[in-house]
């Protein structure tokens, strides 16, 4: 019997495991995937908005203000990649200034500090490089960008670290009403909670409705994205927004916290809650949007191009509440979300607490995660120092990233473990560079597979069947010729 269960481990279900890990409570956190962060959290524009968009009052506003505020401490606490870079939303056309000063009142309004209405000159001096078109801007100094999944990773990983136990491919199927607890199953275990945290991202309203909760819908809204080298950032340092639209903030041009420069995303409704499909109109409509914002950009310079899909809700605000007792939805959480996270947890804890879950601090809880060792920043005398000790950091495995074999390895032992290529890619950056793990990918293949004690062939891309290795070689097809 564990106090709380907390179904999916995207950022949300992270952050609140992290903020019960500092009580004396035993937790459990079920995520459904071979991996945790493979949910909307992977798939992201990684911004932490300042906190001027959601309408005053709704619960979007309030977390994303208070979630904005303590990302910094967050991060830092987590070792994860945060920069406070500030946002613009540009108008482009005379009338679109009265927009910019209706997000700067509704911004006044929600608590957002230093927002500041600025025109074409001043404008021009932040972001040279932006369109001659471009008339004013509203300029948000609290706006940030931060890497989601490596937050998504860290919160889970120091919740493991301070007691919470993690179940992958645990996805839950079931939920029964026991007497004070919930019987959770995935159709195979059995887990019983007394309070259960639903927090499963794009299939929250399944999640709800095995409860009997049926009062509100999820449909998913594909965003598009492409995402350019190191060297396309040029002189761009702020998150530049369009005038926002009905379908959401339109497509912006930023720089991420690892140096590459995100375009994107669109917004598309769909019915799939699966396909994460790119479409040639849909990139087309990013790449037009980009450069009507930063005619310069090179787009020569993309390496990938990836797509996420929003769980809107159909209330239109965070879907935070309790239809029965200890039973939480942390349901609807598109954009602001994943800026919201550390209030949203907060907000998920006082509420299991005034129905009774009891919150006694751990003495030894431990807020700290460090970052893995960041090979290539390091300083020559820091390198040689790190190979004397182990010469596992003197193997680069990721050359676009320049990424050992000895963090590839840290990555694999630590919590919450990589076990698969595309978690090692989220944890070290090994495969996120140019040629995207087309000569780092065999190499994490055979690290994975003498690290976990596996055949390589079985090793896989991100769980499931997705085998890196399969069919037969050259040299077992001319044996059985013979
Ligand atoms: C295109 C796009 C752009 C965005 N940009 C921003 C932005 O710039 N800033 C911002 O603040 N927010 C942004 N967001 C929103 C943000 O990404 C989300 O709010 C956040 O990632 C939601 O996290 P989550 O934990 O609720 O969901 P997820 O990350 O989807 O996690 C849910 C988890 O639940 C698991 N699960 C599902 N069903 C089950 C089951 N039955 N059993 C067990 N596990 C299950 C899934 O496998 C998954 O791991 C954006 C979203 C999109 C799609």
């Amino acid at each position: 019997m564990y106090d709380v269960a907390i179904i999916g481990a995207g950022v949300i279900g992270s952050m609140v495991a992290r903020e019960l890990a500092r009580y004396q409570l035993s937790v459990v956190v079920l995520e459904g995937a071979h991996d945790v962060a493979m949910g909307t959290t992977k798939a992201n524009s990684a911004i932490v908005h300042a906190g001027f968009d959601a309408v005053v009052g709704t619960l979007k506003a309030k977390l994303n203000v208070a979630g904005s505020e303590a990302m910094e401490e967050v991060c830092r606490e987590l070792g994860v990649k945060y920069q406070r870079n500030g946002s613009l939303v540009v108008a482009y056309r005379p009338q679109d200034m009265e927009k910019v000063r209706e997000l700067y009142d509704r911004g006044q309004k929600n608590g957002v500090r230093g927002l500041e209405v600025i025109g074409q000159e001043e404008l021009r001096k932040m972001e040279p490089a932006i369109s001659e078109e471009a008339v004013g801007a509203l300029y948000a100094p609290t706006g940030a960008i931060v890497c989601p999944y490596e937050l998504n990773i860290a919160s889970i990983g120091n919740a493991m670290d301070n007691g919470v136990e993690l179940k992958v491919e645990y996805k839950v199927t079931s939920i029964e009403k026991k007497d004070d607890a919930y019987e959770i199953s995935n159709g195979t275990e059995k887990v019983q909670a007394r309070f259960v945290v639903n927090a499963a991202g794009m299939y929250a309203d399944h999640v709800a409705a095995m409860v009997g909760d049926t009062s509100f819908s999820l449909y998913p809204r594909k965003g598009q994205y492409m995402l350019l080298d190191h060297d396309c950032v040029g002189s761009i340092t702020h998150t530049l927004f369009n005038v926002p639209n009905e379908l959401g903030k339109g497509i912006l041009v930023s720089p991420t916290v690892d140096q590459n420069l995100l375009l994107g995303p669109t917004a598309e409704n769909q019915e799939d809650r699966e396909d994460m499909a790119t479409t040639a109109e849909g990139l087309q409509m990013v790449q037009t949007n980009a450069l009507k914002v930063v005619p310069s950009v090179n787009l020569r310079g993309v390496i990938t191009a990836f797509a996420g899909l929003r769980a809107v809700g159909s209330t239109g605000d965070f879907i935070l509440t309790s239809p029965m007792k200890g039973f939480w939805n942390a349901a609807g959480i598109e954009s602001p979300g994943l800026s919201s996270a550390p209030a949203i947890a907060k907000y998920l804890v006082n509420g299991m607490a005034k129905q009774g879950l009891e919150l006694v601090e751990k003495a030894d809880f431990n807020p700290i995660r460090p970052a893995l060792h960041d090979f290539s920043k390091m300083s020559i005398e820091e390198k040689n120092e790190m190979i004397r000790k182990n010469p596992l950091y003197g193997h680069i495995i990721c050359r676009c990233e320049s990424i050992s074999e000895g963090e590839i390895v840290d990555a694999i032992r630590q919590n919450p473990p990589a076990r698969d290529i595309d978690g090692v890619k989220r944890r070290t950056r090994a495969g996120m560079g140019r040629c995207q793990g087309g000569f780092c990918g065999p190499m994490v293949t055979e690290i994975l597979a003498k690290e976990m004690q596996i055949p390589m062939e079985q090793v896989t891309k991100f769980g499931g069947g997705s085998y890196m290795n399969v069919g037969r070689t050259r040299e077992e097809q001319s044996h059985e010729k013979d």
